[in-house]
């Protein structure tokens, strides 16, 4: 909810804001596409566990179609009751999208969200302090049954994920700006650089945001477009998480040798795209929000913890991608606005 209220701006930059938000959403559901390709390519040197504390028992799968009917909750309770969690995002989108069209008379309800989602992320980060103590005592069975193999074998999940995340870096952002933004993608890196650099060490989207701004006006954004496209970006577009969660998804489920179909896949993708929005765009966040698509498809949430302990390693390596997708935008919305400035310039002295 406390994502959608952020682009309550939205309707004041009207064209910018429809251009930014197709933009995050589309190179959103690609990057989930290919972190679940890069997860079914290298799926090969994923390990299936053998009998240990991790235990799953497969419920039944959704046909996709049943999925898309089913997101809609007939009620507001029982869907955070029972965790289902496509319909927990659709029930946050609806409020979030009501709250901004009530306008002033929502505040007090801003105002509540707002102090809520930090009260929780508070929760999330006390919680996150303790994963250390969780994850070693989960991950230590696991490694005692299947031996220090499962250990290399996250080599290899880290190494798939920085695979799509540079994949998606090279292939998405620079036809994009390459096409759209008018920007050599070789400039583009370079300008990019710094901020890239602070990213990774930082992993915080959020921290990164005053870097990332001066950034993409020295490559010649508009102020006024990097205003708003980068702060909104640093809260709901989330291109590298939502390829580490295709990534791990795949990964989780090869090793307790489930093999997703397509259908699974595709509420993978859904959910992902959907779930960017509500990561906040710091440390961590992303490995929580991976436990919101594993609910999605029936994965056992405990597989978290096989990729918990290296969770740092995957989040630097996302970070960069998230604010790389957002100064993309910048680029790309900057120079269609002054496109269609140049041709309303044209037209009117046509006339
Ligand atoms: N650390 C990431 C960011 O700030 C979010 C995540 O954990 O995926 O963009």
């Amino acid at each position: 909810m406390s994502g959608i209220i952020s682009m309550k701006d939205i309707r004041k930059v009207g064209s910018i804001g429809i251009k930014t938000i197709v933009y995050y959403l589309c190179t959103t559901a690609v990057a989930i596409v290919i972190g679940l390709a890069g997860g079914n390519i290298f799926k090969g040197f994923f390990p299936i566990l053998e009998t240990s504390e991790l235990t799953y028992n497969p419920s039944e799968t959704t046909p996709f179609m049943d999925t898309i009917v089913g997101i809609f909750p007939s009620n507001f309770i029982t869907p955070l009751s029972e965790s289902t969690m496509l319909q927990v995002i659709v029930m946050a989108l609806l409020i979030g999208f009501a709250i901004i069209l009530v306008g002033d008379e929502a505040a007090p309800a801003v105002k509540g969200i707002n102090s809520f989602n930090a009260v929780f992320m508070k929760c999330m980060e006390l919680i996150l302090k303790l994963s250390p103590i969780g994850v070693f005592c989960l991950i230590c069975p696991v490694v005692a049954v299947n031996g220090s193999t499962i250990l290399g074998s996250l080599a290899m999940v880290l190494l798939a994920a920085y695979i799509c995340y540079i994949a998606h870096m090279l292939i998405v952002y620079s036809l994009a700006v390459n096409f759209f933004g008018g920007m050599k993608p070789l400039d583009f890196i370079k300008g990019q650089l710094s901020s890239m650099i602070f990213a990774f060490s930082s992993s915080s989207s959020v921290g990164t945001l005053p870097i990332n701004m001066k950034g993409c006006e020295k490559m010649g954004a508009d102020k006024e477009i990097t205003s708003f496209v980068l702060p909104l970006g640093a809260t709901i577009n989330m291109d590298g998480t939502a390829i580490y969660q295709g990534v791990c998804a795949i990964f989780i489920a090869s090793c307790y040798g489930i093999n997703l179909d397509l259908s699974q896949m595709m509420t993978i993708v859904l959910t992902a795209t959907l779930a960017s929005i509500g990561t906040a765009g710091v440390p961590g966040a992303g490995m929580v929000m991976l436990a919101m698509v594993l609910a999605s498809v029936g994965l056992p949430l405990d597989g978290i913890a096989l990729v918990a302990g290296v969770d740092r390693i995957f989040d630097m390596g996302r970070t960069v991608v998230n604010i790389t997708g957002d100064a993309s935008c910048a680029i790309v919305v900057s120079n269609l606005e002054r496109k269609k400035a140049a041709k309303k310039a044209a037209q009117s002295s046509n006339t």
